[in-house]
């Protein structure tokens, strides 16, 4: 249950917790001089992605001149690495939409004209607040809430370029909350009045996500797939893809499965990462090859007591009325094993999806 529900709203508790500001780049010179109804069509659009993503797992709070700002208390994103992929797998979907709703216009206004050039940044910070529920969100107040909301951190988001325009900023206090390391990250310092020095490191979220477009897919291609099985969620891809990464999610729903964590080369999860579970039979050791939140992931699972190899992928769909489609694509290195695909994995992966499913259900009415 989330602190939320418990608010008195007389005396709100002090909560810790994320505090996020996620941000359009280019909103300002976007809405000058243009055809102003087909502006707004295309800010609403994007907001509503951006928030769709966001929120949940992260509590709306309102929205500040272009942005969105949001919170969630430490019991709601208990994974660090969670964060890293509610900033780029919100920045994937929000470049993928720009793109459409340009492919899709024929229109030559200047607001249709200049939709790419909107961008995506998030300023992250982790802090002591107080969140008052009010109608369609909460008024967030704190010394912490200002830093994100007043967008000081900005400053600090810079490349030889100049100011960047689409980047995850996090303040280290954050990092270190969420148990990731910023070796992989662009570190800053700024001083800030009633702040002190506060130090960041930020992701450029353009440049990542153009390496991740031009890195081959090691997706199994539907074609090669030895076992294709669907299941439609009530959640969100954010929310799903959850489900399928973190490790005491995925015991949860994984039948006679037991996932820890084992490996993190880059201090989080994706490629190269590795889990290990221990169930019945051995252990399985599991190494990630391909990552894309929240399209898609996956992974090689290796028997480590006898020799039996096999590839799944994970795919998620966004579907109309907030649902998504999952489809679980296998594939076995032994091809002569075949046959066990009937008669043992498919039953047994198709259970595994049916109860993920009530776990959702259940989960969703406890809050
Ligand atoms: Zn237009």
């Amino acid at each position: 249950m989330t602190q939320a529900a418990t608010h008195d709203h007389a005396h709100a508790p002090v909560s810790q917790g994320y505090i996020v500001l996620a941000d359009i780049s280019g909103f300002d010179e976007y809405l000058t001089d243009v055809e102003l109804d087909h502006a707004q069509g295309v800010l609403k659009e994007l907001y509503e992605l951006i928030s769709d993503y966001l929120i949940p797992p992260m509590t709306l709070a309102s929205l500040e001149g272009g942005a969105i700002l949001a919170y969630a208390h430490d019991e709601d994103l208990p994974r660090g690495d969670a964060l890293l992929e509610l900033t780029e797998g919100t920045y994937a979907a929000f470049r993928d939409r720009v793109l459409t709703i340009r492919r899709n216009t024929t229109c030559n206004c200047k607001a249709c004209i200049n939709i790419p050039n909107l961008d995506l940044k998030f300023l992250i910070h982790h802090g002591e607040f107080i969140a008052r529920d009010i109608e369609g969100g909460s008024n967030l107040m704190g010394l912490d809430v200002s830093l994100v909301r007043d967008r000081l951190l900005k400053d600090q988001a810079v490349g030889e370029e100049g100011p960047r325009r689409a980047y995850a900023l996090y303040t280290e206090t954050c990092l270190t909350h969420m148990g990731i390391s910023a070796d992989t990250m662009i570190p800053n310092t700024a001083s800030y009045p009633h702040f002190g020095e506060v130090k960041t490191a930020h992701v450029d979220l353009k440049s990542q996500y153009q390496t991740l477009n031009d890195t081959r897919h090691q997706a199994i291609e539907d074609s090669k797939a030895d076992l294709t099985l669907t299941h439609e969620y009530d959640v969100s891809p954010p929310v799903l893809w959850d489900w399928l990464n973190d490790p005491h999610k995925r015991t949860r729903w994984q039948n006679l499965r037991d996932w820890t964590p084992f490996l993190r080369p880059e201090g989080r999860l994706g490629v190269g990462a590795q889990n290990h579970c221990a169930h019945g039979l051995g252990t399985i050791e599991e190494t990630i090859v391909d990552w894309r939140p929240y399209e898609s992931f996956t992974s090689e699972m290796n028997q480590l007591n006898f020799p039996f190899k096999m590839l799944e992928t994970y795919q998620i769909e966004s579907l109309e009325n907030d649902r998504v489609r999952l489809t679980m694509r296998v594939r076995l290195a032994n091809q002569r094993l075949r046959f066990l695909v009937g008669i043992v994995l498919a039953p047994f992966f198709r259970a595994d999806l049916q109860r993920l499913e009530r776990l959702i259900a259940e989960d969703g009415a406890a809050k």
